[in-house]
């Protein structure tokens, strides 16, 4: 047997497949610290002899790093658990285990998959190998530099593209201009008020910048782009696709082909190929 785990900050999904059978399950992530969840599944299904498990959060050869939206009791759960259970566990980066999926998708082996929501996430397989960097930390494309603003990123800078596009951006812009209610980009590009509007195209600006230079600096063959706001708003791939030309190396831009993606939870997908990982 084999468990797939998919750990966000609100819900914990998970695949067990049997010889002849997938069980899905649904937790809530407050309520489970993962090393217990884990020993409790093991003690139901002895039989497990593989987890892969995609994570939201910073992993770093096994170990949760850090988590901004889950508390971790126990960091160094891979070790931890084969060595108590005596199997074999990988867990990986929540959006590393999404272009895993993707690059099998498409079955690509330059792939950049950029998935914008809450914030704004991106993996890159190259050459085939999944990009880590030496501290797992490559490819964080929402903090690189992009314009001031009058407020902080989670990562404590105030100038990262990931406070123009993403959801948690355009809600601290909207704060900041005392307007109430989550952000919707498609009621934001339509609304009467100048501001409002201001905010839809500073999203669209950074996210055409931010793929543009994923392209540029990956030369991917695919850009695959993800993500709650771009399911909600499927007009922003047709959108990149037009101008990418424009933020990228033209010939970098000529070659790459954007697509929204196929895949309904792609980390979850992922963590089924961590196995092959070396
Ligand atoms: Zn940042």
């Amino acid at each position: 047997m084999k468990l797939y785990m998919d750990v966000g900050g609100t819900t914990i999904r998970t695949e067990l497949h049997t010889y002849d059978t997938i069980i899905h399950e649904t937790y809530i992530s407050c309520d489970h610290e993962l090393y217990d969840l884990i020993g409790s599944l093991l003690k139901r299904y002895p039989n497990i002899l593989f987890i892969g498990i995609a994570y939201a959060g910073m992993i770093h050869h096994g170990c949760i790093i850090t988590a901004p939206n889950i508390e971790v009791e126990i960091h160094d759960i891979k070790q931890k658990t084969e060595q108590i259970f005596g199997i074999r566990v990988e867990i990986e980066n929540d959006v590393n285990c999404a272009v895993l999926a993707e690059a099998h998708d498409h079955t690509s082996r330059d792939i950049v998959a950029l998935y914008v929501g809450t914030g704004l996430g991106c993996g890159v397989v190259s050459d085939g190998r999944l990009l880590h960097g030496h501290d797992s930390l490559a490819a964080e494309i929402g903090h690189i530099p992009y314009k001031s603003t009058p407020f902080h990123c989670g990562c404590g800078k105030d100038n990262c593209i990931e406070l123009y596009a993403s959801g948690s951006g355009m809600l601290k812009w909207k704060q900041y201009h005392d307007m109430k209610g989550q952000p919707d980009l498609l009621q934001l590009r339509h609304s009467d008020k100048q501001i409002e509007r201001d905010i839809a195209k500073m999203f669209e600006e950074a996210l055409l910048t931010a793929t543009g230079t994923m392209v540029t600096l990956f030369n991917p063959e695919i850009l695959v782009l993800g993500g709650g706001i771009v399911s909600a708003n499927p007009y922003l791939v047709e959108m990149v696709t037009e101008q990418i030309q424009a933020y990228a190396l033209p010939e970098a831009a000529k070659r790459v082909t954007i697509v929204q993606t196929r895949l309904k939870d792609a980390p979850l997908e992922g963590a089924k190929y961590l196995e092959e990982l070396l």
